[in-house]
């Protein structure tokens, strides 16, 4: 791998050096809002009863080491990825088998697909889908051939909320504006250049999916005045992230009003008219009303934010109504890890069920990882080995069919993890090769403290899509569809969850060799 080409990267700093890169990094993140909420534990509610402070995201001091060749390739498949899964998301049957097996034994799963029958029930009147999508990659190297080139492999596919598109543009933009004030020593200034750091477009690039499917819409149909809604937490700490993309949006080339919904007041704010047409009704101006175009979802991913019944009428309301949902159920569903199984078992024919373009079905076949499933079937009977015995479950990692982090269990505890679950809840979840790659050295600066230390990378790659399914089961018609920026997050070699807003990784931007 080439990171060995590199021994001294990144370069020992002295203490002047430190203190210089350091308070430019501090100050520019604040005045180009790379920042985050801060944590409880760094900064108190006493300390700061009224939510006013942010804090710098973390972040890396130095641009990773990753290998061109990786990046291209992540690229160069994202146009595939959006069709692959528009695909998936426009054909019900399909994917009423998969979810159709989890259902008894997954009931969060059971509840979104009950909300999507309700709504087919009653006949859907939205015939767009927008999906701001991220495919996320490590970098694979052949255990068996460490000369061969190396290849990303796909940790996962994010079909909602995929966060971290504002940030990631920022980062990058931090490490070009290190290059040029002379924070980066001379050592590095053959391997860091202008032109081995690709500014990431994702903050622009999502808001313009947002911007195109806000047009796609129409005229406003009540005579109201329109807006994108982003759907979001309250509280969270990832707000400014989320901001770059609406601020992209206002001043973008199709500008649209914004505003923010929490997923806990949608009942109370917006009403469907007699068309199903969503109103929305700012709670700071009652006397003023909007038709809702898009729905960003940024929150109704994870089952604790669904607290009984009332929350699950909120996330139905919003399905049945004539607005653009990002994503709407069935893109929620088809992006769940147990889809990503099914289309990684060798030899499977759905890829090609939704991919009839060869090439791009073997660009994507080239990115999968082995990743089996925990039932009776004969993969599933072998998977169940691997996982139960400790030596072997070592090299695997399992997952239930959630998002956002925190939820998957690794290596050597998944046989124990095993043992506490009744056998017929098994199948519920996925097992994946770990992917291994190679690590490097860095330093990350999280809540005020430099960590020096062997890290790994994780690319995310942003994609947009927009498209029309027909009235036939399957029938579609993509009218956007690109690759939009991407992002790199990179976390400490030991550690095997990565998620920034988890509290453990980083933000980061990509040094290509
Ligand atoms: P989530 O949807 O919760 O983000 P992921 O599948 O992305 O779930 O898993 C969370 C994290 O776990 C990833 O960001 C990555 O750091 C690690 N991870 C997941 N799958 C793998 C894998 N096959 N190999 C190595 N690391 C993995
Ligand atoms: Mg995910
Ligand atoms: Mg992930």
């Amino acid at each position: 791998m080439a990171t060995n080409m590199y021994p001294h990267y990144p370069p020992d700093l002295n203490q002047e050096q430190t203190n210089y890169l350091l308070s430019n990094l501090k100050d520019w993140s604040v005045t180009h809002g790379l920042t985050v909420r801060p944590a409880p534990s760094y900064v108190s509610q006493e300390t700061d009863p009224s939510g006013a402070l942010a804090a710098n995201a973390p972040v890396t001091l130095f641009p990773s080491l990753f290998p061109k060749v990786c990046f291209d390739q992540a690229e160069n498949v994202a146009t595939a990825y959006n069709e692959l899964y528009s695909a998936i998301s426009s054909d019900e049957a399909w994917l009423k088998e998969i979810v159709e097996e989890l259902v008894s034994i997954d009931d969060f799963i059971g509840q979104l697909w009950k909300v999507h029958q309700t709504v087919k029930s009653e006949g859907v009147i939205q015939p767009l889908s927008l999906g701001l999508f991220r495919s996320d990659y490590m970098v694979h190297i052949d255990p068996a051939d460490s000369k061969a080139t190396p290849t990303v492999k796909q940790v996962e596919f994010n079909t909602i909320a995929s966060s971290f598109g504002g940030l990631s543009s920022q980062v990058c933009a931090l490490h070009k504006h290190l290059l040029s004030i002379d924070a980066y020593p001379e050592s590095t200034l053959s391997i860091i250049t202008e032109t081995s750091l690709p500014q990431s477009s994702s903050a622009k690039a999502l808001a313009s999916g947002l911007g195109v499917a806000h047009k796609a819409y129409g005229e406003s149909s009540t005579g109201l005045p329109t807006c994108v809604i982003f759907l979001v937490q309250d509280p969270e700490r990832n707000v400014f992230d989320q901001r770059h993309v609406e601020e992209a949006l206002n001043n973008g080339p199709i500008p649209a009003k914004t505003f923010r919904l929490p997923f806990g007041r949608v009942l109370e704010d917006t009403k469907l008219d007699s068309n199903r047409k969503l109103i929305y009704t700012p709670p700071h101006t009652p006397n003023k009303q909007y038709e809702v175009t898009v729905v960003y979802f940024r929150a109704g991913y994870a089952p604790s934010e669904y607290n009984g019944p009332k929350d699950w009428e909120a996330r139905l309301h919003i399905e049945r109504s004539a607005a653009i949902k990002c994503p709407n159920i069935l893109t929620h569903l088809a992006g769940s890890k147990k889809v990503q199984q099914v289309l990684a078992t060798p030899h499977s024919p759905h890829l090609k069920r939704f991919l009839p373009d060869d090439a791009k079905a073997s660009r994507i076949q080239e990115t999968f990882a082995p990743i089996y499933p925990l039932d009776k079937t004969k993969a599933g009977l072998e998977a169940r080995k691997l996982a139960t015995n400790s030596e072997t479950a070592e090299h695997y990692v399992l997952k239930p069919q959630r998002e956002g982090g925190g939820n998957n269990v690794y290596r050597k505890d998944i046989p124990g993890f095993l043992q506490t679950l009744p056998e017929s809840h098994w199948p519920a979840h996925i097992l994946m090769e770990m992917i291994e790659p190679p690590s490097q050295s860095n330093v990350i600066f999280r809540n005020g403290e430099l960590q020096h230390g062997e890290v790994i990378c994780e690319l995310g790659v942003y994609g947009v899509c927009l498209w029309k399914t027909g009235s036939k089961d399957g029938e579609r018609e993509v009218l956007q569809n690109y690759q939009a920026g991407y992002l790199l997050r990179t976390k400490g070699a030991g550690s095997s969850e990565g998620g920034v807003a988890a509290g453990f990784g980083s933000v980061d931007s990509p040094c290509l060799i």
